[in-house]
C-alpha cells in the first residue's frame, strides 16, 4: 500500500495545454475522486499516474518512490477501465488470473501444452489458481469462472475487471469511470459495492468519474478539476455546503444550486430581487456578486411576507417525486426559475401559476463575487 502524491504535473496534447500545474496529495489507504466535466484532464492525470502517458513537467511519487521514468508494469498500480479491458477468448478465470500468470510463469510456462512438462509450473499453476479463486469468491463471482466475457451481465463483467485489478495485490487500484457502462439500478448498486471493497482492502483508491453522485457517495476527498486545473479538493460534505467558488458549487448538487444576482449595500447587505437581504459580506458598495442557495435551503412560505431573504414569484412547473417535491418559481427578472426543494406537497396545496414565496436562512446563503470566488 501507498499514498501518491503528485507535484506540478502540466501535459499539453500538441500545443493544447490540457492541465496545468497540478498538485495533489493522496494519502496511503484513502478514496480519492477527481471529478469534473468532460475534457477537464481526469483521464490524462490518471493516465499519467498510471504510467501509460508521459507528462510534460511534474513529477509522481508512489509511496517514496519517484516513479516518472518507470514504466506501468514496474509502478505496481492496477487500472480499472471503462471498457473493462477483458479478452474475449479467455474464460473470466483466465482474465482474472491473467496478471498472475504474466508476471509468475516464465513464456514457456504460459504455454497450456509445453506448459505441463516444464518443472515447477504445475505447483506455480496451482498457487495462481488458488489466488485467483480466493479473489473470485470475494467478489461473488466463483460461480462464473468458466465462461466468458460475452456471457456476463454489466455487473459481471465490471466484476471481473474488478477481480484482475485485485489479483496481484497492487499498491493503489485507479478506475476510470469503471460504472458507466451499467445501468441506472447497477449503478447504485455497483456504488455501494466499490465503497465496501475499498474498506476492506484498505487500498489508495484513484477513481475519476464525471458523476458527482459517485464522486459524493463513495470518496473520502473530492477533487474537483475544470479546464486542467483543480478547484477544490475536500471531503464530500465540504465540496457541497462550503464550495470554493461558484463553479464548484454549480457542478456538484442536484437540482442546481440556486444563483441570482445581486448588488452590495453601502452597509454591506445585498440587495437580490428588489428586497434587501440580511447577510453582510466585505465587498465595496455597488459590487455585483451572486448569491447561491441550495434548493433544500428555500422553504415554502404561506401568505405576504415582508421579511428579508425571501422570492416572491409564481409557480412555474412542480414535479412530485415521492419523496419530495421540486417546486419551480419564475420571478422576474430571473432568466431561470428557482427551484425549492421541500417535502412532498400533495393535491391542491400547490397549483401552478400561483403566487408563491420562498425564504431561506441567512446562515444558508452563499455570496460569491464577480470573480467567482
Ligand atoms: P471525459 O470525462 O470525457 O473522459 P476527461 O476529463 O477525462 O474527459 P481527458 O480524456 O483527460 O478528459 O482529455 C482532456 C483533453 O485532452 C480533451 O480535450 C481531449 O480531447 C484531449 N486529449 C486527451 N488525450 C489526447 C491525445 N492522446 N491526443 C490529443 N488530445 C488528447
Amino acid at each position: 500500500m501507498a499514498g501518491i502524491s503528485i507535484k506540478g504535473i502540466r501535459k499539453s496534447f500538441k500545443d493544447a495545454p490540457v492541465l496545468h500545474g497540478v498538485s495533489l496529495d493522496i494519502a496511503d489507504g484513502e478514496f480519492l475522486t477527481l471529478v469534473g466535466p468532460s475534457g477537464c484532464g481526469k483521464t490524462t492525470l490518471l493516465r499519467i499516474l498510471a504510467g501509460l502517458e508521459t507528462q510534460d513537467d511534474g513529477d509522481v511519487f508512489i509511496g517514496d518512490t519517484m516513479v516518472d521514468d518507470l514504466p506501468p508494469k514496474a509502478r505496481d498500480v492496477a487500472m480499472v477501465f471503462q471498457s473493462y479491458a477483458l479478452y474475449p477468448y479467455m474464460t473470466v478465470a483466465e482474465n482474472i488470473a491473467l496478471p498472475l500468470t504474466m508476471r509468475r510463469l516464465s513464456t514457456i510456462e504460459r504455454l497450456p501444452l509445453i506448459g505441463r512438462l516444464v518443472p515447477g509450473s504445475a505447483d506455480k499453476r496451482a498457487t495462481i489458481d488458488a489466488d485467483m479463486r480466493a479473489v473470485a469468491e470475494g467478489l461473488s463471482i466463483g460461480h462464473l469462472l468458466n465462461r466468458r466475457p460475452a456471457q456476463l451481465s454489466g455487473g459481471q463483467r465490471q466484476r471481473v475487471a474488478l477481480g484482475r485489478a485485485m489479483v496481484r495485490q497492487p499498491k493503489a487500484f485507479l478506475m476510470d469511470e469503471p460504472l458507466s457502462n451499467l445501468d441506472a439500478k447497477m449503478r447504485v448498486q455497483a456504488r455501494a459495492e466499490i465503497a465496501e471493497l475499498h474498506r476492506s482492502l484498505g487500498t489508495t483508491f484513484v477513481y475519476v468519474t464525471h458523476d458527482q453522485a459517485e464522486a459524493m457517495t463513495m470518496s473520502d476527498r473530492v477533487a474537483v478539476m475544470m479546464g486542467g486545473h483543480l478547484l477544490q479538493v475536500a471531503p464530500p460534505q465540504t465540496i457541497y455546503d462550503d464550495p470554493a467558488d461558484l463553479a464548484v458549487a454549480t457542478f456538484i448538487g442536484t437540482p442546481e444550486i440556486n444563483c441570482i444576482p445581486g448588488t452590495v449595500h453601502g452597509d454591506g447587505a445585498i440587495e437580490v430581487l428588489d428586497r434587501t437581504w440580511p447577510i453582510s459580506v466585505a465587498a465595496a458598495a455597488g459590487s455585483a456578486v451572486t448569491v447561491a442557495v441550495r434548493p433544500e435551503a428555500f422553504s415554502l412560505v404561506q401568505g405576504p411576507r415582508t421579511e428579508a431573504a425571501t422570492i416572491s414569484g409564481t409557480i412555474r412547473h412542480l414535479e412530485h417525486l415521492g419523496a419530495e417535491t421540486l417546486v419551480h418559481v419564475a420571478a422576474a427578472p430571473l432568466l431561470k426559475p428557482a427551484v425549492a426543494r421541500v417535502e412532498p406537497v400533495t393535491g391542491s396545496a400547490l397549483v401552478i401559476g400561483d403566487p408563491v414565496t420562498l425564504a431561506v436562512k441567512p446562515s444558508r446563503i452563499l455570496v460569491f463575487g464577480a470573480d467567482g470566488k
